[in-house]
């Protein structure tokens, strides 16, 4: 610990709460650049509604939410439209502000017209979202999941998810909501901070009961009662790896702005709290991410009135323990260096043989040709090698992992949505400064004139107007004032406006889709032009 400043260079930096020393120029740091932002009730909410836009059956299990203040009168007009469309939804809507944590100043409402908007919405914006009404109950009681993801690494994307979590229960029997029952929180919010507070919440060395226990137990129970587990987990690690996909992009600027490509710097790695609630059908629906989860496996005892201790907790210890043990033995600097050697010996193995088109026969190790299906067992063999060694941990004596690679491994499945990632290879490769976030007018131009956007039909003084429109109005969310220009979901508007404009008929992820194929092929030629002329 270095509580005064630190003088040595390190392999792995444990930082408290985020990244903020841009001295680290080698090793690696436990969080990412601007994490924190991204991960704000407002931030995630746009980053998820971004792709809802795109893929809105994929994106279902984040609520609805609207951005306060900004979206008021949006949500206003959605609400009565949809009421009027149908009579007899009575929703209820929970109300969040920005950046709070721990229940912190969060309220039911059954109408917008009874949102608070005296006097401190404007300082202190929030998220209003649908209300989760049917929520799945245990022992009558509301319950959240806090599950352990390991954003490994962010290019390539890399992410973990903890095999178990802890279930976090409300201390009131849950009742649907009421105008009567809106402010009963112990029945409503499942927040450990409150509900520690609520005569009702039972410490419990057994993870198996209490008002905190393993996500295990619930499964065990659930599956016990007959329901489909693995479809449960299956769906859990689709939520974490699409909120991830859709939080990479501005990621990506973030960590190009603070540890510039080219420049020595550390790499990074973060774990994350995923808090999702499972409603009565078992569907997950993610709540909010946490870029910095309590990692504390004791709880505070009051002896007596006033008198606090701090007594172990075995559920946290369980859970917990298991994570950052895990976490330090995938980013174990040594095992790196090892698999950073043993994969240089494997791309030369495999350059040799796969440009003769031969691969190695395993079983009488000669060299035999590659056929299509061979390459395919090859692949699939490293594919599930990799994967194995991840899981199962090469050291003896220490328990088997306990956080379970979830992608590359199902790469194949999820890579269809990452169309916003390449949106911000565009927007990355134009920023020009290093250091910056933001996109200035003439990078702008210069992003549509390489890439073959401007025509008759499009002038260069409407791109103009597109930049100032957007630009304006994004900047005018009062958002981050430090730099002037175009950030990158103001390009992200613009970019989805131009695709619309140039293949009209197709849907928004088809058009999305197709502008960027011709962005990028049109910067590859540019690309090779320049090599010959360099050449040349
Ligand atoms: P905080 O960061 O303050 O904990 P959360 O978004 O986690 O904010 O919300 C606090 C609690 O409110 C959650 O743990 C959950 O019990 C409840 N909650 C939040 N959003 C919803 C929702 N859309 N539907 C039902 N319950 C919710």
């Amino acid at each position: 610990q270095f509580p005064f400043g630190r003088r040595l260079p390190c392999d792995i930096y444990w930082h408290g709460v985020s990244f903020h020393d841009n001295n680290i120029f080698s090793g690696q740091v436990n969080k990412f650049p601007g994490m924190t932002e991204m991960v704000r009730k407002i931030t995630l909410s746009r980053a998820v509604r971004t792709m809802q836009d795109l893929f809105p059956l994929e994106y279902n299990f984040y609520p609805r939410s609207w951005i306060l203040p900004e979206e008021f009168p949006l949500f206003v007009a959605e609400v009565r439209m949809m009421k009027d469309s149908d009579p007899s939804w009575k929703p209820t809507f929970i109300v969040k502000p920005d950046g709070g944590c721990q229940g912190d100043g969060i309220y039911l409402i059954k109408d917008p017209s009874d949102i608070r908007l005296t006097g401190s919405i404007q300082s202190r914006p929030a998220v209003v979202q649908e209300y989760i009404c049917k929520p799945l109950l245990v022992d009558k009681l509301k319950f959240d999941i806090r599950l352990y993801v390991l954003l490994k690494s962010l290019d390539p994307l890399e992410i973990y998810i903890a095999k178990d979590g802890l279930s976090r229960f409300c201390t009131e029997p849950y009742q649907e909501p009421t105008l009567k029952n809106l402010h009963q929180v112990f029945m409503h919010l499942t927040n450990y901070s409150l509900n520690i507070h609520s005569g009702n919440f039972i410490h419990s060395d057994n993870v198996n009961t209490g008002s905190k226990r393993t996500f295990s137990s619930i499964l065990c129970r659930l599956s016990s009662r007959g329901a489909d587990v693995k479809k449960l987990w299956s769906d859990i690690i689709s939520l974490v790896i699409k909120t991830i996909i859709a939080l990479t992009p501005e990621l990506k600027v973030y960590y190009q702005s603070d540890i510039p490509a080219g420049k020595p710097g550390p790499t990074c790695f973060q774990i994350l709290g995923f808090d999702i609630l499972l409603m009565k059908n078992l569907k997950p629906m993610l709540l909010e991410v946490n870029a910095n989860p309590s990692m504390r496996i004791e709880h505070e005892q009051e002896l007596s009135p006033g008198v606090f201790e701090n007594v172990p907790s075995p559920v946290d210890e369980e859970v917990k323990v298991a994570v950052i043990r895990d976490t330090l033995r995938l980013v174990d600097p040594q095992k790196k260096k090892r698999k950073d050697i043993q994969q240089n010996i494997d791309s030369c193995k495999n350059e040799v043989n796969v440009r003769h088109n031969y691969f190695m026969c395993s079983r009488c190790q000669t060299l035999e040709p590659v056929s299509g299906a061979k390459e395919e067992l090859l692949e699939a063999g490293r594919a599930e090698r990799a994967d194995q060694d991840a899981t199962k941990g090469a050291e003896p004596g220490l328990p088997s992992l306990c956080l379970k690679q979830v992608f590359p491994k199902y790469a194949k499945q999820f890579n269809y949505l990452r169309l916003v990632d390449r949106v911000a290879a565009l927007f990355i490769r134009f920023l020009g400064v290093k250091g910056t976030t933001k996109l200035g007018p003439t990078a702008f131009r210069t992003f549509i004139r390489n890439c073959k956007l401007s025509n008759s039909n499009f002038s260069m003084a409407s791109v103009d107007i597109l930049y100032i429109d957007i630009t304006r109005r994004w900047n005018s969310m009062g958002i981050d004032h430090k730099e002037s220009g175009m950030c990158l979901q103001a390009f992200v508007e613009a970019f989805f406006c131009l695709a619309q404009k140039k293949f009209k008929s197709l849907p928004l992820h088809e058009q999305v889709a197709s502008l960027i194929d011709f962005c990028e092929y049109h910067l590859a030629a540019l690309d090779e032009k320049r090599l010959v002329c360099g050449r040349g």
